[in-house]
């Protein structure tokens, strides 16, 4: 018999098959830890059609049973050997604040739907603006990821930098903003979706260490002036994502004062270092920016998508969007009804991520989770110089953390073919899940410490496994 609208909602039904699942996601937590599981289940795009498309059909099986293939058959970021992308192992606090999330599925726009979050919100920013070191007039808003961040508080600095009204009339004018040639594509993306073509990007170029060269800031400005660009904004990178190197936002911000230009820094990953005493100095000059983006679900242990855009000028992040929605929002809409400034009419509570991760842990615990991470990339950089056949791409600022392995007198284009390899050998055999990314023609092997459970171990694990397949290939 089909399940009726009465048993899907029924009460005690939840029970039981929630009360199975925690017991499915503790023992996964344990197993994960212990290592009793390998990383990655790797399966073909195929295998996985074949394997889910058979589940699709399937009725009969019990739904806690479902929820443990589907964990099963997924990558586990909460094993130490997961040193793969930017994204947390969350908390399990996290999957507490989701289901409540979930179950009340306010969506926010107005403040009658999300009475809780909207001032939630408001809390988490005031934390946020004394952190930067910003005066009473910061605040901000929670949006679905840094990539959405980017574009928001973009639309925001043109709204306010442009002389033209472009939400009324569109653009006219060839407009441009100026960021590392090391930038996280969003940026470039956002330009795109603005309607300002690849003349809006102007990609300044880096240093041997991957950070901006803002010596060349100035002339680069200069050359779109003459070719009649207007600039309206320099994007900082705190950290870039390749590298994750941290661009100078006090020289950058120094030049955007000078030339009255918006000063947007892209602090998705490296933001965290608000907190950690011990290199927060990486972000000195980030008090100049107009805007500022962090993502929680990356450095701060929350799951996705929670990302802050703080802006120095809260006002400022009303002339993002002028429409009128008049059927949602009075006259003068205040500060309450946040759909104004975000792209979302309706928006997860992400925010709950951020309230319990300060409410519960605090700040020292951000602290002591991100200056261990940053580190353990130290202590895996020096693994790595001490072993002959390695080199890293560059010494580490973050826990990022690129390098290669070399063989002697082989070509650059061998040795890029060698490290791709490698790289897909890990993949293939499962037991560490690490990324790869391509520098100046360079193929190397890219690794983030993401989880608080990689250490030692791990790392001297890691590489000698890379030097027993790559004897073996
Ligand atoms: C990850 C990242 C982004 C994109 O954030 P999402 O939350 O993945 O959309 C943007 N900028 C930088 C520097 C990043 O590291």
């Amino acid at each position: 018999m089909r399940p009726t609208l009465h048993t899907a909602y029924d009460p005690k039904k939840f029970r039981t098959i929630a009360q199975q699942l925690i017991d499915i996601i503790a023992d996964y937590l344990q197993d994960c830890q212990a290592k009793n599981i390998p990383i990655y289940p790797y399966q073909t795009p195929n295998a996985q059609y074949k394997f889910w498309k058979e589940k699709l059909e399937d009725e009969s099986i019990p739904l806690a049973d479902f929820y443990k293939a589907v964990i099963q058959h997924s990558i586990h970021v909460h094993h130490p050997n997961y040193m793969g992308h930017q994204v947390s192992a969350p908390m399990p606090t996290g999957l507490l604040s989701n289901m409540v999330s979930a179950l009340l599925n306010n969506g926010m726009a107005v403040y009658e739907m999300g009475m809780v979050s909207t001032i939630m919100e408001k809390l988490i920013f005031e934390k946020l603006a004394a952190a930067i070191g910003y005066d009473g007039n910061a605040g901000g808003i929670f949006t679905s990821g840094g990539t959405l961040a980017n574009l928001t508080a973009l639309l925001t600095a043109r709204s306010v930098q442009s002389q033209e009204d472009i939400w009324e009339n569109g653009t006219h004018k060839q407009y441009a903003l100026m960021v590392s040639e090391e930038a996280h594509y969003s940026v470039d993306r956002a330009v795109r979706m603005m309607g300002w073509g690849s003349n809006g990007i102007i990609k300044i170029p880096s240093n041997a260490h991957f950070q901006m060269r803002t010596d060349l800031l100035e002339t680069y400005y200069q050359n779109a002036i003459k070719e009649g660009i207007e600039v309206i904004a320099v994007v900082g990178s705190a950290s870039n994502t390749a590298t994750g190197v941290y661009d100078d936002l006090e020289a950058i911000g120094k030049f955007c004062q000078q030339h009255k230009l918006w000063f947007h820094a892209d602090c998705a990953h490296g933001g965290a270092v608000l907190f950690s005493p011990k290199y927060k100095h990486y972000l000195n000059g980030l008090v100049y920016a107009d805007s500022i983006i962090i993502d929680f679900h990356k450095m701060m242990l929350t799951p996705a998508l929670s990302t802050a855009i703080i802006y120095k000028n809260n006002k400022t992040s009303y002339q993002t969007f002028k429409q009128k929605a008049d059927y949602l929002f009075d006259e003068n809409s205040d500060w309450y009804n946040t759909g104004t400034r975000t792209v979302e009419c309706t928006k997860l509570m992400m925010c709950l991520h951020p309230f319990v991760l300060f409410k519960e842990y605090g700040t020292p615990f951000i602290d002591e989770y991100v200056t261990a991470a940053y580190d353990a990339a130290r202590l895996f950089a020096q693994k790595i110089t001490e072993r002959p056949n390695f080199e890293l791409a560059t010494f580490p600022q973050t826990n990022i953390v690129c390098f290669r392995y070399k063989k002697e007198g082989n070509s650059i284009t061998s040795q890029n073919l060698l490290n791709k390899k490698l790289r897909q050998a890990i993949l293939e055999k499962g037991n560490f899940y690490i990324v790869q990314t391509q520098l100046r023609g360079i193929q190397y092997m890219r690794t983030t410490l993401m989880n608080p459970f990689s250490g030692e171990q791990e790392f001297d694990e890691l590489l000698s496994f890379i030097e027993r397949i790559a004897n073996e290939i």
